[in-house]
Order: structure tokens, then C-alpha cells, then sequence
């Protein structure tokens, strides 16, 4: 099938732009180029900046309620768009289209959220010794906001921190990735059309060069970062001075299935977990421990569920389950991670060791056995393979699941309260689903641990991030 590339532009100011250098990104499931962008200069940087800068005055003035009627708005127009956001996700970025549709309501679903929280970003009064003084403590926006997004939710991830921004007062430039652009622009369009006033949402195209000139620009009251390890530590260097960041960085997250889980639930929502957006996700299953007594009838039903599924062109067909991957390096990282594994001495009961099928279709694949100082066991594959192993005891599969740098998201499968109560206590990690592989939700908060990252989205504090403090003492008497 042949589409017309989707044409993006800045958005600066409440005005589209093209000209320049330009990206172009070509679909990971045909090669197809499917959308061009302009590479924001330096100049586009320092004009996109000065835009939010300049609106941050009356928008963070603008009353809770108004905030949010036009967040609201925001989120409906997204959903008149739903088709165009879905298709340039798939086609960009390759997740089965049905999947992309649901993440353009999710994104609606948060603008909803949000746009009621900006209502309730309520203070305090805080009691004197003495009657003649009034304190208050108020909240207000940090200021003007830098947005730094990934490709693999290349719509919710935008929507989280514009919600959470917005609400809170502060305006925003947003630098999506580039493998990215289009989703982005189409929500450009979107902000335009629900009427917000120029210069609250800006966005900038390019690659980590552009990300870092946003970052380290002096008027940039706060960065929001969502992507690799990698490119989080190097923005502590990047920004200017002191500016406040946060970041959620992924990690390898691990499931625990007790010999007491319901194990056709389990086996779903490993299936889910692992292989979903084709395993690009920082909350992906990377590593299943599973008791001993139900080891062998898990795995079993992990690689007939693996094994089910429909690999291919999510855009051109609607049965599939697992899209392209979205770069060459994951497609290769994943078979070094199960190249590894099967080194070591893991068996693989689902999928390939070396793709054949050519272009960036992985086969997702469940090894069995491999050990813990296996890359597919230690690191995050970010790409369809999952490794599973045995265990006897419940504290030695804590322990495992505890043992990685990064604390993002657990799961456990069980019927045991007592069970259930004590190792999700013990699970070092900022989300854990019970008997769900569907931990977050828009209302709670989400982030990682240790190396995962610091900070919160999705619940009141992801709003509040965006939130400074200020103490008013009035002397009235
Ligand atoms: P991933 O590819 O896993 O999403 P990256 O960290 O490479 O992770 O990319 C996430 C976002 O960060 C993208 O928008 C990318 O362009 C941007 N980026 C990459 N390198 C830098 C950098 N050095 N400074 C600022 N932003 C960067």
C-alpha cells in the first residue's frame, strides 16, 4: 500500500513552519518514507522558547477552569483526528493499528483527566502563633517547560506531560523523536484547533542534537525526559544550572508466577506484556520466575500463546498482534539478547534465534532456562523476547527480580493473600500489577526507582511536578 509521506512542520508560536534541514522517516514494516519534518536550527530553538516564554505570563494567569475546558477540548478534537494519529503511529512507528487507536483515547482519556485536575490545584493555610499573621501556601508553575519524548507511545507520552503541564500553568515545547514526527504534528494541529493561545504548546522536530539545545536552553524552567539510560544521564550535563528534570528511563521488569497463580491468567498476561508494541515498552515482561510445581504447564502455555501470535504489517492487516520493530538496533539487540541466552545455555521454546523473515519483523521468542547473568535476564531487551526461569522458594524470586539497576514496573501472579500482600511489599519497583499485567492507570501516580528514574506522571502528582511552592506570611494586624 502506498500513502502520501505525511508533511510536518514547527509549530511555534501558533504557527506552522517548514524550511530547513529536513528528517525523514521511513516505515519499519515497508521501508516507505511516510513523513517528512523541518530539523528545528538553532534559531527555531531560541524562537520556540521565547514563544512559551512569552505566553507563560497570561496562560499561567488563566484560570484552573479555563485551563481545563480547553484540555478537555483538546482531548475531543484528538478524537475527531483519531484515524490520522492512529495511521502515522502505525506507519511510523509500526504498532498494529487497532493498538494505536486505543492510544489516541488514552491521550483523550488523560486530557480529561488533567483538564479536571487543573481545577483542584488547591494550597493551604498554614496556622501562626500569633493572630496577627496569615500564612498561605500557594502553588505555582514552575515556568516554561521542555518536553522531550520517545517514539514507542509517541502519542500518550506527548499527552502525559502536556496534561500535566498545562494543568499546572506552565506552557510547553515538546521535541518528539524523530523516528516520530508525524503523531506530533497532527496533536500540533489538534491544539490549534481547540484554540489554545499561541505560544502555550510549541513543537520542534529533530534529533538528540535539537533535544540538547532545548534542554540546555537558561529560560527552560523544567525538562520532562522520557527515553533511554543513556540519553537521561547526559541530560544532568545538559541542562542549564540547576533546571529541575525528570526522567522515567524504563528497566527490566520482571514477573513472579506462584504456584498458587491462576495459570491461563498468568500465561495471558505474560503473552501481553512481553510481546505487546512488540515488547517496546519500558514496562515490558523481560524475565518470568516461575515456581517449580507449575514451571513446565506455564511454559508450555507461554510458547503456544507466543507461537499464536500474528506477526506482520499492522497497518495493511488487522489480524496481526505484533507489528515491526521500530529501528534496526532493536531488532539486532534483540537477537544478541537470545543468541546470548541460548550461548549460556537457555532453550528456546518460542520464535526464532536468527530472524529470516527479513526487514523488521521480529519473531517474538521465549527462552527457558537461561541464567541470571544472561543479557536477556540482566538488561532490558526493549524488543520481543522474554526469558523464563524456575524458582523454589518466594524470597529467592524476589530477590531475582529485585537484582537489576532500574525499579520501573513488577508483576506477580497469585491467589495467596498473605502471598500477594508480602512480596508486593518487597518488590523494589514504583508500579506492580497483581494479577494484572495492566498496572497504570491515568489516575495513579507513575514512575520508576533507582536507575528507572525520578519523578511522576499520571495522577495528581503529575501534575504537581510541574507545581512549585510559595509561602505568603501577611502581617494584617
Ligand atoms: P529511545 O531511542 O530509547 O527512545 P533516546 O534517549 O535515544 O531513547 O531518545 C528519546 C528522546 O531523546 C528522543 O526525542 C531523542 O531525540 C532525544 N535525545 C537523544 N539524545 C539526546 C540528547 N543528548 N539530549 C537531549 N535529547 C536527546
Amino acid at each position: 500500500m502506498s500513502t502520501r509521506p505525511l508533511s510536518c512542520a514547527t509549530f511555534v508560536a501558533g504557527e506552522f513552519r517548514t524550511g530547513g534541514a529536513v528528517l525523514e522517516r521511513h516505515n519499519p514494516a515497508t521501508g516507505e518514507l511516510v513523513a517528512t519534518a523541518p530539523v528545528a536550527d538553532a534559531g527555531t530553538v531560541e524562537e520556540a522558547v521565547r514563544a512559551a516564554t512569552e505566553a507563560f505570563g497570561s496562560w499561567s494567569r488563566t484560570s484552573g477552569f479555563e485551563r481545563g475546558r480547553l484540555l478537555r477540548e483538546l482531548g475531543r478534537v484528538a478524537l475527531t483526528r483519531l484515524e490520522d494519529l492512529a495511521t502515522a503511529m502505525t506507519l511510523e512507528q509500526g504498532k498494529p493499528l487497532d493498538e494505536a487507536r486505543g492510544e489516541v483515547r488514552k491521550f483523550a482519556q488523560a486530557m480529561r483527566y488533567y483538564g479536571e485536575e487543573a481545577e483542584r490545584v488547591e494550597g493551604r493555610t498554614v496556622p501562626n502563633e500569633s493572630d496577627d499573621f496569615l500564612s498561605v501556601v500557594v502553588h505555582e508553575p514552575v515556568g516554561p517547560v521542555a518536553a522531550i519524548t520517545p517514539w514507542n507511545y509517541p502519542v500518550e507520552l506527548v499527552g502525559w506531560k502536556l496534561g500535566g503541564a498545562l494543568g499546572a500553568g506552565c506552557t510547553i515545547v515538546v521535541k518528539p523523536s524523530e523516528y516520530t514526527p508525524g503523531p506530533a504534528h497532527l496533536l500540533a494541529e489538534c491544539v490549534q484547533e481547540a484554540g489554545f493561545p499561541p505560544g502555550v504548546v510549541n513543537v520542534v522536530h529533530g534529533d538528540g542534537e535539537v533535544g540538547a539545545a532545548l534542554a540546555g536552553h537558561p529560560d527552560v524552567a523544567k525538562v520532562a525526559f522520557t527515553g533511554s539510560a543513556t540519553t537521561g544521564a547526559a541530560l544532568f550535563r545538559t541542562v542549564h544550572g540547576v533546571t529541575p528534570l525528570t526522567m522515567e528511563l524504563g528497566g527490566s521488569c520482571p514477573m513472579i508466577v506462584s504456584r498458587h497463580a491462576d495459570l491461563d491468567l498468568a500465561v495471558a498476561g505474560a503473552a501481553r506484556r512481553s510481546f505487546r508494541n512488540a515488547g517496546q515498552i519500558c514496562i515490558a515482561i523481560n524475565r518470568i520466575y516461575v515456581e517449580e510445581p507449575v514451571y513446565e504447564e506455564f511454559l508450555a502455555g507461554l510458547a503456544a500463546a507466543t507461537t499464536a501470535l500474528r506477526v506482520g504489517d499492522g497497518y495493511a492487516d488487522p489480524t496481526v498482534d505484533v507489528g515491526p520493530v521500530t529501528m534496526a538496533e532493536i531488532r539486532d539487540r534483540t537477537h544478541r539478547h537470545v543468541a546470548d541466552a541460548l550461548d549460556r545455555g537457555g532453550v528456546l521454546v518460542a520464535g526464532e534465534a536468527e530472524a529470516d523473515t527479513g526487514g523488521l519483523f521480529v519473531t517474538p521468542a521465549v527462552v527457558a532456562g537461561a541464567p541470571a547473568s544472561s543479557l536477556l535476564m540482566s538488561e532490558e531487551t526493549f524488543g520481543p523476547a522474554v526469558g523464563v526461569a524456575p524458582f523454589t522458594s518466594m524470597d529467592e524470586a524476589v530477590k531475582h527480580a529485585n537484582a537489576v539497576p532500574g525499579g520501573l514496573a513488577a508483576y506477580l501472579f497469585t491467589e495467596r493473600l498473605a502471598e500477594t500482600v508480602d512480596v508486593a511489599r518487597s518488590l523494589d519497583f514504583g508500579n506492580v500489577g497483581v494479577n494484572t499485567v495492566d498496572a497504570g492507570i491515568i489516575n495513579a501516580p507513575y514512575g520508576g526507582r533507582r536507575e528507572s528514574g525520578f519523578g511522576l506522571e499520571h495522577g495528581p502528582e503529575g501534575l504537581h511536578g510541574y507545581l512549585q511552592l510559595k509561602h505568603v506570611r501577611v502581617r494584617h494586624r
